[in-house]
């Protein structure tokens, strides 16, 4: 007789699962955390500990960080397929992490800062894309349910991180002091890349080789790749020894003009000549549909960092627990891991129920689903739109529960719209674009998150500017999914029976 030692289990699913958990629990840990205290630290008077620029400049600081570090998910994925796989991608994505908030830590000029930015920002366009990659190469060969409830396992850990973060980074950074935020941010990624390295032994063989292994190309992408790391360095390099000085609203403007040019571009270039039959090119034609309503979504969700972290800090009465600390007022930041807890106790709640109407055939379609994100965004502006209007009759400052209600709003729509979006572009790209388009589903990501910024810093911390942009912005999001709803019907036509 043998003895068969089964193989670790967590949670009845592969092992390597937890290693991939808790390396994205900390990193979004270290992205949440800093996050936080971005723009509090942006608009913080130098005296007290900030860097003391206006509201635009943070926003757009924000909106260009932000949106960087989602565009640089597709140089990212183009790293781990083309030349070291997704599992060093990883590795050297999170040490890159790690070592940008430590130079946030010990920085004391606006360039050391952005430079910081910059390198959190590559790190994680490299190690975000590629841990979803493995995540999803532990299931090979396993049934798409098994790998579904995988992939919600992993959000959760995604979630855990952008809740504790908050709590943790942004009040040490708030209470005590902005760089020992960001130092906590550090040190969270340096826990979880500890985590990966000891127990990476359970990923077994899954993401060591890259997808390509033709040696040609791959000297011809590292060329390439030092080329664009020499040209970043000089221009860094430049800017550092004062040769050019840019203003963050105007690089925010090219990089949206930028944006917008690779998507116009690149799904023109497929629809005309990428050689798709007319099926598939009513389905890319969906696929822009969603993308544009993905870009929208998120240019309203992603004011979390922006717009509501400043109606957080000066116009939400925060004196409940306010005995607790000097200041008489609970922490800004606390409000940042709302939408993470919401994501907690809901995600169960809409697994169940697109289940249960599934099993009724009344499953919506993913624009019915992208729909109601939209209205749901517009709600939320809307509940934020009364607060502003009441602060503006009374004088006064406003109780927690608007900012709460708006972001329980916004986290309904982010469960309809965002997991359903990343598979319906799986299941409408033609096979041979198929890692191109989940490219172009991040540029929307960036996008939105890009102009969450910009429009963060236009509405400002100023409550008489607010009205008006609330209501714009209910206006969009509400008159968008209203919209969007309307032509589903010619959508799900051209979508092929695709659902
Ligand atoms: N909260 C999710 C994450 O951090 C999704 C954010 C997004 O796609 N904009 O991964």
């Amino acid at each position: 007789m043998t003895a068969t030692t089964a193989p670790a289990t967590f949670y009845g699913h592969p092992r390597g699962l937890a290693t991939l958990f808790f390396t994205e629990f900390f990193e979004r840990f270290s992205y949440y955390g800093m996050r936080a205290l971005l723009v509090l630290f942006l608009t913080a008077a130098v005296a007290k500990g900030g860097l003391g620029v206006d509201d635009a400049t943070a926003g757009s600081i924000y909106g260009i960080y932000t949106g960087a570090v989602y565009l640089f998910a597709l140089p990212g994925g183009w790293i781990a397929d083309r030349l070291i796989g997704t599992r060093r991608s990883i590795w050297y994505g999170g040490i890159i992490i790690a070592s940008g908030h430590f130079l946030l830590a010990i920085t004391s000029s606006m360039f050391s800062f952005m430079c910081g930015l910059l390198i959190i920002a590559l790190g994680t366009g490299l190690l975000k894309p590629n841990i979803s990659t493995l995540v999803g190469e532990l299931y090979e060969g396993k049934p798409g349910a098994f790998r579904d409830s995988g992939f919600s396992i992993f959000y959760m850990g995604i979630n855990l991180g952008g809740m504790i973060a908050p709590l943790v980074s942004g009040t040490v950074g708030e209470m005590f002091n902005f760089r020992w935020g960001f130092l906590t941010a550090g040190v969270a990624m340096l826990l979880g890349l500890i985590q990966f390295r000891a127990t990476s032994h359970h990923l077994g063989a899954a993401g060591f080789a890259p997808k390509n292994t033709n040696p040609a190309e791959r000297t011809r992408g590292l060329r390439l790749l030092g080329l664009a790391v020499l040209i970043g360095i000089a221009l860094v390099t430049a800017a550092g020894m004062g040769l050019y000085t840019v203003s963050a609203p105007v690089v925010a403007a090219v990089f949206k003009h930028l944006l917008l040019a690779i998507a116009v571009l690149y799904f023109g270039y497929i629809l005309l000549f990428g050689g798709l039959n007319g099926t598939e090119k009513r389905r890319v034609g969906v696929m822009i549909v969603l993308f544009l309503c993905s870009a929208m979504f998120w240019a309203g969700f992603e004011q979390a960092g922006s717009t509501f972290n400043l109606f957080a800090r000066d116009l939400t009465d925060r004196s409940f627990l306010g005995s607790y600390f000097a200041t008489g007022e609970h922490p800004t930041t606390w409000y940042q891991s709302f939408n993470s807890i919401c994501i907690i106790l809901l995600a169960p709640f809409f697994a169940w129920l697109w289940l249960a109407l599934g099993k009724r055939n009344l499953d919506p379609s993913a624009p019915v689903k992208f729909g109601l994100g939209l209205v749901m965004l517009g709600a939320g502006f809307a509940v934020l739109l009364f607060a502003a209007k009441l602060i503006l009759a009374t004088g006064g400052k406003v109780g927690p529960i608007w900012l709460l209600l708006t972001y329980l709003l916004h986290t309904t729509g982010e469960l309809c719209l965002s997991p359903v979006g990343l598979s319906s572009f799986t299941k409408l790209a033609p096979t041979r674009y198929a890692s191109q388009l989940m490219g172009m589903w991040f540029l929307a990501t960036a996008m939105g998150n890009l102009a969450a910024g910009q429009i963060g810093g236009q509405i400002g911390s100023d409550v008489h500017t607010m009205p008006a942009e609330f209501l714009h912005m209910t206006m969009y999001g509400v008159g968008c999914g209203l919209l969007l709803l309307l032509f589903t019907p010619v959508l799900r036509r051209w979508m092929g029976g695709i659902h």
